[in-house]
């Protein structure tokens, strides 16, 4: 969620509106980008399900290369102290400075992910070393695990637990059914993991559904908090507060927008938006006009109308109310939220209904306004960066596989 969203980085030049996000090379085309091969898992099961996105079938388009040579080349990209002890399998994600690979452990077959920062940037130094900071002091289950690090002059190669699950809500969509128990379930686990930073003096600020995954497909999976790219820990002597603008913007706390010094309570306003889209699969702020988003969430102003809020219950709306509350010192903390009726009881007082099919129908409707807009924004805007293009060419992709899933789910 948060698509056509870019993060916003520490930091932006003094004479610079908040929106703006720092660019960095922009997206040459298929031609120069070697991971352009390389899909979320192995890739071919899903490439073959679905129709190829429009530019395979342009003939002024190189087409892809077998892949065994695309793969050599791949690997070429990385340092041989990586390759020499891991196996190099399938790229799994991308950021603005990042790619996230599958590896597999050559002596012990162990799969991990490796997550390779560019650091001949500023702005991919300043992330890493952020990340890796936080990671090396980190060990909780609900947490990504540091495994080692690769370093070299203009990359760094981080190796880390492999979450296989997917993201939060792809699970949901493929899950066929959602309760509100089910949310407490997730929301219970990321709050351990939410809390456990907080006492450690750990701010995530870049909490959203894309960052959180599932450990393994299995029903009983765990859900794991990954990407402190953004994180801040505070150091001895410090006061716990910061000032620096970052974070999603629709996911944004208020206090953050008029750049006041705030606390690690912005991580709990992402978890009243976290939590309110996982009761409905709609957003509490959102609108494409930046200004306007901002305004939205200096107000508070959100509501429960359409589909499937009247089925929602009030000790759910509560929850989320006491999160989405725009004076920090009202807002729950972790410890509290977790010690909430609707979370302690596992909505054991709500209906059992089943509000998966508005949320996805809301997830997908979504998806598809979004793609619309984005594509229209593209023709009128000629400066984009790496960032939005993956955005859209990721989001284009899943939009097809969650059509597709939904149409198989319902028609099928
Ligand atoms: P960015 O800072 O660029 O958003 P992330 O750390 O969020 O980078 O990684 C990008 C994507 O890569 C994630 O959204 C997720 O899909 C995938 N990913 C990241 N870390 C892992 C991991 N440990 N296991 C599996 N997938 C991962
Ligand atoms: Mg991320």
């Amino acid at each position: 969620m948060g698509c056509g969203t870019s993060k916003v980085l520490p930091e932006p030049p003094k004479d610079v509106h908040l929106d703006l996000v720092k660019k960095v090379e922009p997206y040459t085309g298929y031609k120069t980008d070697i991971y352009k091969h390389f899909i979320r898992g192995d890739g071919d099961a899903v490439k073959s399900a679905i129709p190829s996105p429009p530019c395979h079938t342009n003939p002024y388009v190189e087409q892809p290369e077998p892949r065994k040579n695309r793969v050599a080349k791949y690997r070429a990209k990385f340092d041989p102290r990586v390759t020499a002890k891991y196996d190099i399998k399938a790229l799994i994600g991308r950021g603005s400075f990042s790619r996230v690979v599958r590896v597999e452990h050559k002596a012990t077959k162990q799969p991990y992910a490796i997550k390779l920062i560019e650091t001949k940037y500023r702005e991919g130094r300043e992330v890493c070393e952020s990340e890796l900071c936080v990671l090396r002091r980190v060990r909780h289950t609900n947490i990504i695990q540091l495994i080692e690090v690769f370093e070299t002059q203009e990359r760094i190669y981080m190796v880390m637990e492999l979450a296989t699950g997917g993201e939060l809500f792809d699970r949901i969509i493929t899950k066929g059914s959602f309760t509100e128990r089910d949310a407490t379930r997730v929301l219970q686990m990321v709050l351990d993991g939410v809390k456990y930073l907080h006492t450690l003096g750990i701010t995530h600020r870049d909490l959203k559904p894309e960052n959180l995954l599932y450990y393994h497909p299995g029903m009983d999976s765990k859900i794991m908090i990954t990407d402190f790219g953004l994180a801040s820990a505070r150091k001895k002597g410090d006061d716990c507060l910061m000032k620096t603008t970052c974070g999603t913007p629709e996911y944004i706390a208020p206090e953050i927008l008029v750049r006041k010094p705030y606390t690690n309570s912005v991580d709990m306003w992402a978890l009243g938006v976290i939590s309110y889209i996982l009761l409905s699969g709609t957003m509490p702020f959102e609108d494409d006009n930046r200004t306007r988003l901002y305004r939205q969430i200096l107000k508070g102003k959100y509501s429960y109308s359409g589909e499937p809020w009247p089925s929602v219950s009030n000790l759910a709306k509560d929850f989320i109310d006491r999160l989405l509350t725009v004076d920090p010192s009202d807002r729950m903390t972790a410890l509290q939220a977790l010690k909430h009726p609707w979370v302690v009881s596992m909505a054991a007082s709500s209906s059992m209904k089943n509000l998966h099919r508005s949320i996805s129908q809301n997830l997908l409707k979504r998806a598809s306004s979004r793609c619309q807009s984005t594509k229209s924004a593209q023709s009128t805007r000629s400066s984009r960066s790496t960032k939005s293009n993956k955005s859209r060419r990721v989001r284009e992709r899943e939009l097809r596989e969650l059509n597709l899933r939904y149409q198989q789910q319902y028609n099928g």
